[in-house]
């Protein structure tokens, strides 16, 4: 690992501009992502800021009926909320599917949404990887795919989002909180929060420079029954194959988004009016435009059954 300068901010400010205000310095939550990809040399942050003091660690109301999560709530404190559990069971199922209980403990709800890719190659400092370094090329197109995306990849990346919590959030239209180093904030709806690759796969999401987050917002709740599928190649501790999440009325009207598919969480609201009529219409709208490996060609018919077994263990509540 490169030795680093460390500090602990105490306002959201604070650490937005001290961040923005120091090349090569990065915001540090639980650390669960941040330092694995440190002592890889992954990530060479020159000093980190620390923004555990942040008090960014409640659950509130909104006036609207909905919740406000603060940055720093870990995902263990998330998945364990009562209004959660009861309102929002599509986030719970999500981020209890993810990681291991010791991890949930010390992973944030920022640090969660911000988690960088599973690929291998990205991992692999040997390997050309656009991701970690610019115009290296991508080791994983033409190489071993099985477990990259099928949809919204570019000629220059082919990496998927690996999270579930951020799955579920995308369900349920959730908005993510900011501010910036000059105090500005800015409120980003979770649909437009993760980039598609593109030509800059380096940059997984729309965050600014020192831009800091400080909550996710949820609104009212949908109603529905709740459901989050993971498909793994083992039982726990792994990332998704394919997962689902989906909140379905009991007239069979619903919203879905993917995960394990694509660089970030993938929803196509206009298929869920296909949701009446069954997984295999909706699947078939949703992966109109797939482009998946002969190693990943499987992701897309899984993606469909899985929404299929979501969609009965539904009907069958
Ligand atoms: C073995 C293992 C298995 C895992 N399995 C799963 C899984 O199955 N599913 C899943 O979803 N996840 C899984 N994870 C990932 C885990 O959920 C993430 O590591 C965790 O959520 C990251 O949160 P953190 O607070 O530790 O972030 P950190 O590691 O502290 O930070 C991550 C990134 O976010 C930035 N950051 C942190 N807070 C802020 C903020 N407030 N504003 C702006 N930037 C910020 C940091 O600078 C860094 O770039 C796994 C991790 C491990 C190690
Ligand atoms: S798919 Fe993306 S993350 Fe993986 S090697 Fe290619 S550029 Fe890097």
């Amino acid at each position: 690992m490169r030795s680093f300068t460390y500090t602990r901010a105490t306002t959201p400010s604070e650490a937005a501009a001290e961040v923005a205000g120091m090349p090569g310095a990065m915001f540090l939550a639980g650390g669960t992502n941040l330092l694995d990809l440190m002592k890889l040399e992954i990530e060479t942050p020159t000093h980190l800021v620390d923004v555990q003091d942040l008090k960014l660690d409640r659950i509130e109301k909104t006036d609207d009926g909905g919740l406000r999560i603060g940055a720093l709530v870990s995902n263990t404190a998330l998945s364990a909320d009562e209004r959660v559990r009861r309102d929002y069971g599509v986030l719970t199922r999500a981020i209890q599917a993810g990681a291991s209980g010791q991890l949930r403990n010390k992973a944030t709800t920022a640090g969660n949404l911000l988690q960088r890719t599973r690929c291998p190659y990205f991992y692999d400092t040997n390997q050309p990887c656009n991701k970690r370094k610019p115009g290296s090329g991508c080791a994983a197109i033409g190489g071993y795919s099985r477990q990259l995306a099928v949809i919204g990849t570019s000629d220059a990346c082919i990496a998927t989002y690996p999270g579930d919590m951020g799955v579920a959030m995308r369900v349920l239209d959730a908005t993510v909180e900011t501010v910036n180093p000059q105090g500005r904030t800015r409120a980003i709806p979770i649909a437009d929060f993760h980039r598609l690759p593109g030509d800059a796969p380096d940059r997984d999401n729309v965050l600014a420079r020192g831009e800091l987050i400080t909550a996710v917002t949820l609104p009212r709740p949908i109603g529905g029954h709740h459901v989050y599928r993971k498909v793994r190649d083992r039982a726990s501790y792994a990332f998704a194959l394919v997962s689902v999440a989906a909140v379905i009325q009991k007239d069979g009207s619903g919203r879905v988004a993917f995960g394990g598919v694509a660089p970030k969480p993938w929803r196509i609201e206009a298929a869920e009016a296909a949701m009446p009529q069954g997984a295999k219409a909706v699947a078939t709208q949703v992966f109109a435009d797939a482009k998946p490996t002969h190693d990943s060609a499987f992701k897309v018919p899984l993606a469909m059954r899985t929404l299929a077994s979501a969609i009965s263990e539904a009907k069958a509540a």
